[in-house]
C-alpha cells in the first residue's frame, strides 16, 4: 500500500549496537579465552593460568605475569576501539602483536562482568576495578598484587540466554578451552601455561619453560603420538632472507588414529585453514593403506606484510593484500602457494 507511512529511521544507541556486535567478536567462551591469553602473550608473559567454572559461561580467568596495564589507562581499557597495539594503520603491515583492534575487552564487557587486577613494575601495589558494558563501574581500587594481570569475566552472554542455552554444554565447552591451551603451551614453548577447572586441585593442562614440544605433545596428545613424529623444516630462502619458513612435527606411516587433528600458527597465530588441513588428509589417504587420519603441527613465518591480518572479525582467517585488493577475501588457505609449501615433498619424508 503505496499510501502507508514509512517507518521512521533513527539511529541505534551504542549500548544496542555493541550488544548485538559483541556477540560477533565472541561468539563463545572459547574466543574469550582466546582473546585473554592472546593479550597476555602481547604482554610478553612468561606464565599463564587459566582457570574455568561452567565451561567459561560462569567464570574465566586469566592470570599472567605480563607488563601490567599503567593506572591512567585503566578507564579506557575495555572502551570501545582502545588498543595500546595500534596506532596509524600503515602499522598493520609490520604488527608483532596478535590484538591491535582494540575490541576484545570492550566486546567482553557488553556480555558479562569483567574485573581487572594489574601492577606495572616498580609500583608498591596494583589496582582492582570492575567493567560493564565497556566502562569503569568505579575508580581503579589499591590492592595487593603480583606481576602481571589477571582478568576474570563472569557470567558470559548471561544477557543473551538464547545464545547460552544454544551453546551451553559444560563438559564439552570445557574440554575446548583444555585444547586451546593445549595448543598455545605446544606452539609457546618459552611461555608456561596451566588451565584447571574452578575448585580443582590438580590442572588439565600444565607446562613449564623447560618443556620442550614433543614432551607438550606427548602430555596432551599421548605416547602414541609422539612416538611416530617427523619433524618437518622448510624454508624458502631464494630471495634471500628467507620468505618463507615452515617447521612441525607430522605423524609418520605407523601412526593410526580416526580423527585428525591439525594444529596451525602462521606468524604465531593460531588459525584455521581447512583447505590445507583437506589437502594433507588427502595426502595421508592415499599413502597410507588404512584409513588412518594424521596428526599435524606446523607453524609458518611469512614477511607480515604478506598477510592480511584484519581479514575476519574473529582474526581466525587472514589474506593477502594483493588478493584483497581484487576486493575478493581469501582465506588464509591461499596465503602460500602451493610450490613454496612442498606438501607432497615434506610428506613423502615422513615416510
Ligand atoms: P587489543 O588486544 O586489540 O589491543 P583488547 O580489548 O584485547 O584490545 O585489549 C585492550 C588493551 O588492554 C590492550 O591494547 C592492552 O594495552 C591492554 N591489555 C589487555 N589485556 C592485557 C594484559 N593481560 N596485560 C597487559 N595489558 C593488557
Ligand atoms: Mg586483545
Amino acid at each position: 500500500n503505496s499510501g502507508e507511512c514509512p517507518p521512521k529511521i533513527h539511529r541505534l544507541s551504542h549500548s544496542v549496537v555493541k550488544r548485538i556486535t559483541a556477540g560477533d567478536v565472541i561468539q563463545h567462551p572459547l574466543s574469550a579465552v582466546k582473546e585473554l591469553i592472546e593479550n597476555s602473550l602481547d604482554a610478553h608473559s612468561t606464565n599463564i593460568n587459566v582457570i574455568i567454572q561452567d565451561g567459561g559461561f560462569k567464570l574465566i580467568q586469566v592470570n599472567d605475569n605480563g607488563h601490567g596495564v599503567r593506572y591512567e589507562d585503566l578507564a579506557i581499557m575495555c572502551g570501545r576501539h582502545t588498543t595500546s597495539k595500534l596506532l596509524k594503520f600503515e602499522e598493520l603491515m609490520r604488527l608483532k602483536t596478535m590484538g591491535f583492534r582494540g575490541e576484545a575487552l570492550s566486546s567482553i564487557s557488553h556480555l558479562g562482568d569483567v574485573t581487572v587486577t594489574t601492577i606495572t613494575q616498580g609500583s608498591v601495589h596494583g589496582y582492582r576495578v570492575s567493567y560493564k558494558d565497556g566502562a569503569m563501574e568505579h575508580e581503579p581500587k589499591p590492592c595487593a598484587a603480583v606481576k602481571g594481570t589477571q582478568v576474570t569475566v563472569e557470567n558470559l552472554f548471561c544477557k543473551m540466554a538464547g545464545r547460552k542455552k544454544a551453546l551451553q554444554n559444560s563438559y564439552r565447552d570445557y574440554k575446548k578451552i583444555v585444547d586451546l591451551v593445549s595448543r598455545f603451551a605446544l606452539h609457546h614453548t618459552n611461555v608456561s601455561f596451566s588451565c584447571r577447572k574452578y575448585n580443582a586441585n590438580r590442572p588439565d593442562v600444565h607446562t613449564s619453560v623447560t618443556s620442550s614440544r614433543l614432551d607438550v605433545i606427548r602430555s596432551f596428545y599421548g605416547i602414541a603420538v609422539a612416538g611416530c613424529l617427523k619433524e618437518i623444516n622448510v624454508a624458502d630462502s631464494n630471495p634471500s632472507p628467507a620468505v618463507f619458513e615452515m617447521q612441525g612435527f607430522m605423524s609418520n606411516a605407523t601412526y593410526a588414529a580416526k580423527k585428525m587433528i591439525m594444529i596451525l600458527f602462521i606468524n604465531d597465530r593460531l588459525v584455521e585453514w581447512s583447505a590445507l588441513q583437506r589437502a594433507i588428509e588427502v595426502v595421508y589417504t592415499k599413502k597410507l593403506h588404512w584409513a588412518s587420519k594424521p596428526f599435524v603441527y606446523i607453524s609458518i613465518v611469512l614477511p607480515p606484510g604478506q598477510i592480511d591480518v584484519n581479514m575476519h572479525a574473529t582474526k581466525k582467517e587472514a589474506c593477502t593484500k594483493e588478493r584483497e585488493s581484487r576486493s575478493k577475501k581469501v582465506p588464509v588457505h591461499e596465503l602460500v602457494s602451493t610450490d613454496s609449501l612442498d606438501l607432497a615433498g615434506s610428506l613423502h619424508a615422513c615416510g
